[in-house]
């Protein structure tokens, strides 16, 4: 029994108690989306599991800060604009947007803050500026500010390589870089290309340095937890660390990465990109049921997805949410939500959600059991442990989020006629049938069809 959150850290590569740098809170930045394309579930996985760890970390009494940046400026939004005949801008609005909704529609949480880069440029100057006054950066006189990866004592301790071993691009031009693995702060501009002005010439920010401001921005100088996807492990979180140290920053405590979404054994191309865009995929299945398959292997594992694989797993939820609905007709109502000492256990071994969906599992049988047998008491607490479970993993299907469909607008419609019926048998039974007989006018003159029979009340729409 683990009454204690273990964690994987991919800096130590070990699991190890979580303890937070101040108590009771815990900062996560986790790098967002470059937004220049409409979302593929490769893009979202990594918000689904970072949504996970975050309400779990709620759920155990943690005040968590949540930071998921934008990076609004980058070559392929300017490509994008080209190619789009809109201005760069418009093209990250639009897939910033395009994100959002996917986030939302997987009941993904909106970030505490989310900061976009072309926000921080001040902050990113200020972070140059501290180390080309250490030393650690240089500004050649082009424009470009660039890191000086030899004087880094720590540098690679993430992805463990050795800086000898780093494959120099054969072409690098050292007309301006001191050593041909020394990574562009600061971008000098291009005619016709945004651009902001620094004290060493106008130019736009490179991709590392946006995160290293930004986290220091919200969440301090040190903060508990950064993630991303394991692609960014090199060169982006190492250059990151390298940034962030060389400022005399301690930076990120833990971190944690989530493995890809692959298809056919590869993480996923373009070409299958397009079939696989979160909004395609979400004409096929509700956005719960993609929610409930994108979460269900553990973080650390590469999920190899089929449409078959997520048929399957929609139906398995299917089977859970019908479980809920049978336990709320019995009980009339559903009950809040308890998350049991099994699901709490997985929960806390490094987020071990294949164990955590055993756990649903076995809860379920014995939930079915009780029904069968009419078993209120069982029934209730199973559905109370597996609302508890479905709550941490994002869902729950009473979720506002989720709430918004056919089925929620039917509730709703069930509801009022249900209520309009009520008072209607309440006039009869004062003997008030003028009140009685208008109510049900009205009714009619909606066109809902109303039906008397010895079992009660019965409507439909005519
Ligand atoms: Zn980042």
């Amino acid at each position: 029994m683990s009454a204690h959150l273990k964690l994987y850290n991919t800096a130590t590569r070990d699991v190890a108690d979580f303890k937070p740098l101040h108590e009771g809170k815990v900062g996560i930045y986790l790098c967002g989306a470059t937004v220049q394309a409409p979302p593929h579930i490769g893009h979202v996985r990594s918000g689904v599991n970072f949504d996970i760890l975050r309400r779990w970390l709620t759920a155990s009494g943690y005040e968590v800060t949540f930071i998921r940046n934008v990076t609004d400026i980058d070559d392929k939004i300017l490509h994008k604009a080209v190619h789009e005949e809109i201005p760069w801008w418009a093209v990250a609005q639009k897939y910033e947007r395009a994100f959002t909704e996917a986030y939302r529609a997987l009941n993904v949480l909106p970030p505490t803050y989310e900061p976009r880069a072309t926000g921080h440029i001040t902050q990113m100057i200020e972070l140059m500026e501290i180390l080309i006054a250490n030393g650690s950066a240089y500004a050649p006189g082009n424009g470009d500010v660039y890191l000086d990866v030899r004087q880094l004592t720590y540098y690679l301790t993430l992805s463990r390589q050795k800086l000898d071993d780093l494959q120099s691009a054969e072409d690098a031009d050292l007309t301006y870089k001191k050593d041909p693995r020394d990574f562009a702060l600061w971008k000098a501009a291009k005619p016709g290309d945004p651009s902001w002005p620094t004290p060493w010439g106008a130019g736009r920010p490179g991709w590392h340095l946006e995160c290293s401001a930004m986290a220091r921005a919200y969440l301090g100088e040190s903060f508990d937890i950064h993630g991303g996807g394991l692609d960014l492990i090199f060169p982006h979180h190492e250059n990151e660390i390298a940034q962030s140290q060389s400022a005399g920053w301690r930076f990120a405590n833990i971190w944690m990465h989530n493995a890809w979404v692959t298809a056919s054994g590869e993480k996923m191309s373009k070409s299958l990109g397009n079939s696989l865009q979160v909004q395609e995929i979400l004409k096929k299945v509700r956005g719960i049921e993609l929610r409930w398959y994108l979460g269900s292997a553990h973080y650390r594992s590469m999920l190899e997805f089929s449409f078959e694989a997520l048929e399957e797993a929609a139906v398995n939820f299917r089977r859970i949410e019908g479980f809920l609905k049978r336990a709320t007709d019995l009980l009339g109502t559903t009950p809040d939500g308890v998350v049991s000492a099994a699901f709490t256990e997985a929960m806390n071994e490094d987020l071990a959600v294949p164990t955590a969906l055993a756990v649903i599992a076995e809860i379920l049988k014995s939930g079915n059991t009780a029904l069968a047998s009419d078993d209120r008491a069982g029934v209730k607490s199973a559905a109370a442990e597996i609302r508890g479970a479905l709550g941490i993993l994002g869902c729950d299907p009473l979720d506002e989020i989720f709430a918004t469909g056919d089925h929620a607008d039917a509730q709703v419609l069930d509801g009022l006629i249900s209520l309009a019926l009520e008072q209607r048998a309440a006039a009869r039974s004062r003997k008030d049938f003028a009140a009685a007989d208008a109510i049900r006018d009205q009714i009619a003159a909606l066109g809902v069809v109303i039906e008397d029979t010895p079992q009660g009340t019965r409507w439909s729409i005519g």
